[in-house]
């Protein structure tokens, strides 16, 4: 039996450890310390020194603080892509706000401006506005920033650029993360990066990554005593976790050229297979570090659905998965409106990510081509 091919594992660079013994030697064993202050300065180097960046213990706890930062209160309204993974609409419901979800457009099979104005003109009509838009660069591909960008603008609504998939992917040029008003990373353990779990959010001053450490700290104000005039969450990065932070910044970009040379590999792969295509940069305005790659599966034309593509390849031991389900077809959030058409759920309905990780060998590849092939009939 050969080992399992993974979507997508951490891959450690080499230098973890010693940052970790560092914490160790120096009893740094809290959530504060010269890692934590690290792994941002290396964040803020790499995304551009006008950032300002807080480092949490999930992606997730920095989407629910970057909604309280736009001021998101009970009964508010949200809107956030619904082709996305849960946790980017899940921070909503914390504040008891309302996630209105948009579809997705075709090319980048992100957020689509045409449908995001319609929801916001509607729900303008409807009688409130929306007070934040939660855009999000999916499998690391960037969103149609400058048009998705326009529409907030008009309607100078705050944009949460949910970058947990595609930090060091880049939009003319410009690093993903720094677009909207505030970023979200995430350093999960599939993630491109990994600090086993974590995150961070991007912010536009040093007074709001200020305010934003104050709330990940339980909101202590000033005062000998414990003092609390605000509402606070238990959310900073570990100073043991932010070193495995700073080993994996050393080798980034290593890994977002290795995930990009599997994307070539797929597009070599498939490249004479009638009804397959790879997801990929619409032009060179997009640069993603394709942090998963994906295809799309036209029945009528493969002679093959995604599934059974999918249950072929776990046959072998290949892990593949089919794309995020919509929010709006999440039986926990029926009750959430929607805009758009069916972009989203026909991209669900064909597609399927494929092993991507930046550790895969020659012979994993091998084994994914001789499967391919014999699939395809080649
Ligand atoms: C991973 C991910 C998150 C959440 O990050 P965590 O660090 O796992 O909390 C949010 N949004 C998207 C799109 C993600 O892929």
């Amino acid at each position: 039996m050969s080992d399992k091919i993974w979507l997508s594992s951490p891959h450690m660079g080499g230098n973890e450890l010693t940052y970790i013994h560092e914490a160790f030697d120096t009893n740094w064993v809290a959530p504060l310390g010269p890692n934590v202050n690290g792994f941002e300065n290396d964040l803020e180097n790499f995304l551009g020194a006008t950032h300002h960046v807080a480092a949490l213990s999930a992606g997730t706890a920095a989407l629910h603080l970057a909604l309280i930062q736009c001021g998101v209160v009970a009964g508010d309204e949200v809107i956030c892509q619904s082709m996305t993974f849960s946790a980017s609409a899940n921070p909503i419901t914390y504040q008891g706000a309302l996630p209105v979800f948009v579809d997705s457009e075709p090319t980048t099979w992100n957020l689509c401006p045409l449908a995001l104005e319609e929801a916001i003109v509607d729900r303008i009509a409807k009688g409130k506005k929306p007070k934040a838009i939660i855009a999000v660069h999916l499998y690391g591909m960037p969103y149609k920033v400058d048009e998705v960008m326009a529409v907030a603008h008009k309607y100078e609504i705050p944009v949460i650029e949910d970058a947990a998939e595609s930090l060091g992917s880049t939009y003319k040029g410009q690093p993903s993360g720094t677009y909207g008003t505030y970023g979200v990373l995430s350093f999960n353990g599939n993630k491109i990066i990994t600090t086993s779990g974590g995150g961070a959010l991007v912010c536009p001053s040093p007074e709001t990554k200020d305010k934003v450490v104050f709330l990940a700290t339980q909101a202590r104000d000033n005062a000998p005593h414990y003092q609390h005039s605000e509402i606070g969450f238990n959310y900073r990065m570990s100073n043991i976790v932010a070193g495995i932070g700073r080993g994996q910044m050393e080798v980034l970009n290593d890994r977002i050229a290795a995930r990009r040379s599997m994307h070539d590999f797929y597009l070599d792969l498939f490249k004479d297979i009638d009804g397959v295509t790879v997801f990929t940069e619409p032009s060179a305005d997009f640069y993603s570090n394709h942090w998963l790659s994906a295809i799309l599966i036209d029945p009528a034309l493969a002679g093959k659905t995604r599934e059974e593509v999918r249950l072929a390849f776990l046959e072998d031991d290949i892990e593949s998965r089919p794309l995020w389900k919509p929010m709006h077809l999440q039986p926990v959030f029926e009750n959430s409106p929607y805009y758009g058409g069916n972009i989203a759920e026909g991209l669900f309905d064909q597609g399927l990510c494929l092993p991507s990780g930046s550790n895969l060998s020659d012979n994993d590849r091998l084994r994914i081509t001789t499967k391919i092939n014999e699939l395809f009939g080649k």
